[in-house]
């Protein structure tokens, strides 16, 4: 029996599942764990899907009324885990998916480190959206235009609009697909990346004034503190897109942005072509892609620069 087979054979045994995803939820994320939700209702399967908080640019997807924010309900028959790489990642609420009967990630990373008794984890696959459309279409479930549309938002958001290395031929066949349904692809792609808030905008100006060059122009470097995001009323989601205005700049290899928080520094790396950040965010108890990765340190953003620099410098 493969993987998926004992994926499915689980969710129809189950009575209660919740779906769950790592906080700070981008839109592959939320995209993903509605387009589960929207499939297994479809279905004929009754599940919760828990996220604390989300940028509110994604509330026009399918199912977002129903997200919960927390549950009554304290063991679950299934718990599945989207997106999300190691069992810290779904921070503080954790809880619902450890206390499950029986656990399931599905994932992209190659970090993944199978935490669930089952793991359909993909690392070639550019959005866990498209590791999705491989599960629903073995299921033989339907990919409607409401999952189609949570898809395609984790699509747009993991390949920063179809330009990353990792997209692939079947991801412009299925975007095809859905334009063939009548999904307004460019109307989405509008409102999941090309729309910001105002506070993301001005965090982009401070991070932006504050960007440095080191080792001659290969890596850019910029933070932003809390008092920034108290000055501009950062909400949810209000930090993304700012390490890709350094990768962005001519000469860079890798850009790192540092976002201070109350759970520490937290770390966003990515590079162009050569330089591994995945590895140097393993190497720093984080992890992620070959070309984004991320970690959290406990120390001062100071000190979080230079440590990370270290690293860096060996290979660039
Ligand atoms: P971002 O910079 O957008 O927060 O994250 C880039 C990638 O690295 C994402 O795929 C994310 O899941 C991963 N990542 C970010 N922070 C961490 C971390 O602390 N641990 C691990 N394992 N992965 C992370
Ligand atoms: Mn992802």
């Amino acid at each position: 029996m493969s993987t998926l087979d004992n994926i499915l054979e689980q969710i129809n045994k189950a009575e209660s599942i919740v779906i769950l995803t790592h906080e700070n939820p981008d839109g592959d994320a939320i995209g993903t764990g509605l387009a589960l939700y929207n499939a297994l209702k479809q279905y004929g399967k009754k599940a919760d899907i828990i996220i604390p908080e989300y940028p509110r640019n994604f509330s026009f997807l399918p199912g977002t009324e129903e997200i919960k924010k927390e549950s009554e309900v304290k063991k679950y028959d299934l718990a599945i885990s989207v997106d999300c790489a190691t069992i810290k990642m779904l921070n503080g609420f954790s809880n619902y998916f450890e206390d499950a009967k029986v656990k399931i990630s599905i994932d992209h990373h190659s970090t993944n480190t199978m935490f669930g008794d089952y793991n359909y984890v993909i690392p070639e696959a550019p959005a866990c959206a498209q590791v999705l459309i491989v599960m629903l279409e073995y299921f033989k479930i339907d990919i409607t235009k409401e999952i189609g549309t949570c898809i395609l938002t984790g699509i747009i958001t993991d390949t920063g609009g179809f330009k990353y290395s990792g997209v692939t031929a079947e991801t412009f066949e299925f975007v095809a697909g859905l334009m063939n349904k009548g999904i307004n692809v460019s109307k989405i792609y509008r409102k999941v990346l090309q729309t910001k808030t105002r506070a993301n905008f001005e965090l982009n100006r401070i991070a932006t004034d504050r960007l440095e060059f080191l080792e001659d122009g290969k890596v850019a470097f910029t933070y932003i503190t809390k008092e920034d995001e108290e000055k501009v009323s950062a909400e949810s989601g209000d930090h993304e897109g700012i390490v890709e205005t350094g990768r962005d700049i001519e000469g860079v290899e890798v850009s790192i942005f540092i976002r201070q928080t109350d759970k520490g520094c937290k770390v966003s790396m990515r590079s162009n072509e050569y330089v591994n950040v995945s590895d140097i965010c393993l190497l720093l108890g984080g992890g992620g892609h070959i070309r984004a990765a991320g970690v959290t340190m406990q120390c001062t953003i100071e000190q979080a620069k230079e440590k990370i620099l270290m690293h860096v410098k060996k290979v660039i």
